[in-house]
């Protein structure tokens, strides 16, 4: 797709959501959302972020640490009267710790961090590559000492792959490769044991069953980025988050959050 196209069908795709979400109020319910940076726009300052949970607890929604939300999905303990946010983020981006991290703290929230150790480690051919082709960004990534911090502060690192590639595929070599070799990658750096795993682009689409059933049998938790009416997918295996940015606008963010089901 080129970029008049994708421009094009961002700016419709904004103004249906603009009539779509006008009234919108959040429903009872768990939703993690998963973003990926502040903003495109690097000068964005973090305040963006800040107004957005400052509207979205006037709104009623409260803000709770990510992993007490996944273990609450996963023992299906939802509740009955309160719209609760969980939030994570994916690719590692070095904004993560400048700029997000900063207004979570003030929020004494405790979100996840979705990483991909060889974008961290990767020379500089290997993060061009990354950037302009696998995650279409100019932004750099995090460093390991910055990792090390959001670990050492009680936030969650989750591994996202070595390489940001799609999973769907049934090559369990590669699947495992990829999922086995992110885990153990960023467990060498942290000391610590991964728990967390979210596929790369997210889509169901973008994953084999094969690759779920390594991913599961590799980690207690596994994460989608679709399918966010429902708390689950494949069978109850995958938990799916629902993909929102830093950046949008309340009502936006506010439409997604609706009822949902098992
Ligand atoms: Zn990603």
């Amino acid at each position: 797709m080129n970029g008049r196209l994708i421009k094009y069908r961002s700016y419709l795709r904004n103004k249906v959501l603009n009539i779509l979400s006008y009234k919108a109020t959040p429903k009872p319910g768990i939703h993690i959302l998963n973003g990926h940076f502040l903003s495109l726009n690097d000068n964005a300052s973090p305040e963006i972020f800040h107004n957005l949970l400052v509207r979205l607890s006037r709104l009623g929604a409260g803000f709770i640490d990510f992993e007490d939300a996944a273990q609450r999905i996963k023992n299906k303990t939802f509740p009955k009267n309160e719209c609760l946010l969980a939030f994570s983020w994916d690719d590692g981006f070095e904004e993560c710790f400048t700029k997000i991290k900063p207004v979570v703290d003030v929020w004494k929230i405790k979100a996840a961090f979705f990483i991909n150790p060889n974008f961290i480690d990767g020379d500089n051919d290997y993060r061009e590559h990354f950037k302009k082709d696998i995650v279409f960004t100019n932004k750099n990534p995090m460093s390991w000492e910055m990792v090390k911090q959001l670990a050492a502060e009680g936030h969650t690192i989750g591994a996202h792959t070595l390489d940001h590639l799609s999973l769907n595929c049934n090559e369990l070599s590669f699947l495992k490769h990829q999922i086995e070799g992110s885990k153990e990658r960023i467990e060498a750096q942290l000391g610590i044991e991964v728990r967390h795993f979210a596929f790369p682009y997210g889509r169901l689409r973008h994953i084999s069953q094969l690759g779920v059933d390594v991913a599961c049998s590799t980690f207690p938790y596994v994460y989608s980025q679709d399918n966010y009416r429902h708390y689950f997918s494949f069978g109850g295996k995958v938990i799916n988050r629902r993909h929102f940015e830093c950046n949008w606008p309340l009502n936006h963010v506010v439409y997604f959050l609706k009822a949902k089901t098992v």
